[in-house]
């Protein structure tokens, strides 16, 4: 069951996502190697709560923290730990949170200190990947444009593994709602999108081969052959002519802009795939 969102629905959904990527933001001002998942969980969490929120991921089918933190080969839903953070790390920073009965989801990648071209690569490809697919939903299109979109720019043309098993989702009063948005798929095939249908779009792409496992700790999805694993997310509502991206990662971008510890992640053809 698709549930299409009325104008004053899609602004309640901004409204979460503008706060989870605030708590992003924040995340972004103070990475850094030395740091803890834990202390950044904590951090985020307290952002949300100060404005009367409260965490979407927390409690989610028993999940235990606010941010999913998942680093290197760490792909998505990791734990957030006591471990340091070290020069050299990649970190997926994912969060949701609950305001107003509607929920908003966003994730973003960080580089800490001194990262190798080839990693940094990943992840501004796949930061672009996300806006590939973003300019796909758009009413009338189909949901396995967006996939092809990234599948194509990711897999074809940069030879990395796009991730089959996780994918995007529908978005609303639930965290998860149909339809499913995998980041592969046929051009023309899968759900047919209108305006008003709210989808997170979150590319998980892999430096290495596209298969993932479940980590010990029942949680943590790590890349089969443990090489590092990058992944952004959007929270869009599709639109008649262009898709309206609720989730907005510029208050992130000049958070690590101002700190040296973070690398930025430009976009690969910058601002014009930006749709706004
Ligand atoms: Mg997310
Ligand atoms: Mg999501």
């Amino acid at each position: 069951m698709i549930y299409y969102k009325t104008e004053e629905e899609i602004e309640l959904i901004r409204e979460s996502c503008l706060l989870v990527c605030k708590a992003l933001a924040h995340v972004g001002s103070i990475i850094r190697p030395g740091i803890t998942g834990e202390q950044i969980d904590k951090e985020a969490e307290q952002v949300i709560r100060d404005y009367g929120a409260v965490p979407g991921f927390k409690g989610y089918r028993g999940f235990p923290a606010t941010l999913c933190v998942s680093k290197n080969e760490g792909v998505v839903h990791g734990i957030p730990t006591k471990t340091e953070f070290k020069d050299g790390d990649v970190v997926s920073v994912d969060c949701g949170v609950l305001l107003n009965e509607f929920y908003g989801d966003s994730a973003f990648t960080f580089a800490l200190g001194e990262i190798t071209p080839e990693v940094m690569q990943l992840l501004r490809v796949t930061n672009t990947a996300l806006y590939k697919g973003i300019e796909k939903a758009v009413d009338g299109k189909r949901v396995g444009d967006i996939g092809f979109a990234v599948q194509d720019y990711c897999e074809r043309k940069h030879k990395y593994g796009v991730v089959r098993e996780l994918v995007g989702h529908g978005i609303g009063k639930n965290l998860h709602e149909a339809p499913e948005v995998p980041n592969y798929g046929k051009k023309g095939r899968g759900p047919k999108m209108r305006e008003g249908l709210v989808i997170a779009i979150e590319p998980m792409v892999n430096l290495g081969t596209k298969g993932v496992k479940q980590a010990d700790d029942g949680w943590t999805i790590v890349t089969s052959d443990a090489k590092p694993s990058a992944h952004y997310e959007h929270t869009v509502a599709v639109g008649k002519q262009k898709a309206d991206i609720l989730s907005d990662h510029t208050g992130i971008e000049n958070a690590i802009a101002n700190n040296p510890e973070v690398n930025e992640v430009p976009l690969i053809l910058s601002e014009s795939i930006r749709v706004r």
